[in-house]
């Protein structure tokens, strides 16, 4: 596995709610603004993405770009290579089957089927599995963990079958514990922090309130969604 030692010290030294949250956040925006450039014209490109497609949130990520012409190359090819499973998915629905995935499973398939969320799940390993290399190896890093806010609900399974695969016995009870300490800590203070936002919109007197006041609806939706809230 490759290691991302610097990418991931940075995102422990910016703080906030999940350090992989923001780094799968840089990684999604990269590949979606390379893909709205030359790379969606790579042949090794091509071959992957007329077999996968995208799921339905990175095909609005990628209309909403600006290379249409680009998007839609890929889509025709996609479509054209997909109309044979699309029709066999189609005409099974004729038939009055009780064995096997049905044609709502098979289409469901097909659509969940997304070339950039193959790639971001192998960097969402490399992140956690470097997380818990981190812990493991470098002192320095210790203090750094314990500090931070552990991680948000959609990206904790990813770090803990990385601990899982890692650590042994006594240390993967270390970690757990330190873990779960600081989840429950954060859960706790987001609970207490987005009564203070309600509080604060409905004050009587307008107050702008401070910054971590302003961001905790933002804040904990990020930890329950697992993912940073963006309007873009
Ligand atoms: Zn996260
Ligand atoms: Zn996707």
């Amino acid at each position: 596995v490759k290691l991302e030692i610097s990418k991931v010290h940075d995102a422990y030294a910016a703080g906030g709610e999940c350090p992989l949250c923001s780094l799968m956040d840089q990684a999604e925006r990269s590949y979606l603004s390379s893909l709205g450039g030359a790379r969606a014209m790579e042949p090794s490109v091509r071959v992957r993405t007329n077999q996968a497609g995208f799921c339905p949130r990175h095909y609005e990520r990628l209309y909403k770009g600006e290379n249409k012409l680009g998007l839609a190359l890929m889509v025709h090819t996609h479509l054209a290579e997909s109309l044979p499973r699309l029709k066999k998915i189609l005409e099974g629905a004729r038939q009055d089957r009780q064995k096997g995935p049905g044609p709502r499973e098979e289409l469901s398939a097909f659509r969940e089927g997304c070339y950039l969320c193959g790639l971001l799940d192998t960097d969402l390993s490399r992140y956690a599995f470097t997380v818990i290399y981190l812990w493991k190896k470098d002192p320095e890093f210790a203090p750094v963990y314990r500090a931070s806010r552990g991680f948000c609900l959609g990206h904790f399974p990813a770090v803990l079958d990385a601990a899982r695969a890692n650590l042994r016995g006594p240390e993967l009870e270390r970690w757990a514990g330190e873990t779960a300490g600081l989840m429950s800590a954060s859960l706790e203070r987001l609970e207490r922090e987005v009564l203070g936002f309600t509080q604060l919109h409905q004050a009587s007197v307008k107050s702008l309130g401070t910054e971590e006041e302003r961001t905790a609806l933002a804040r904990a939706l990020q930890v329950l969604a697992g993912r940073i809230m963006s309007r873009d």
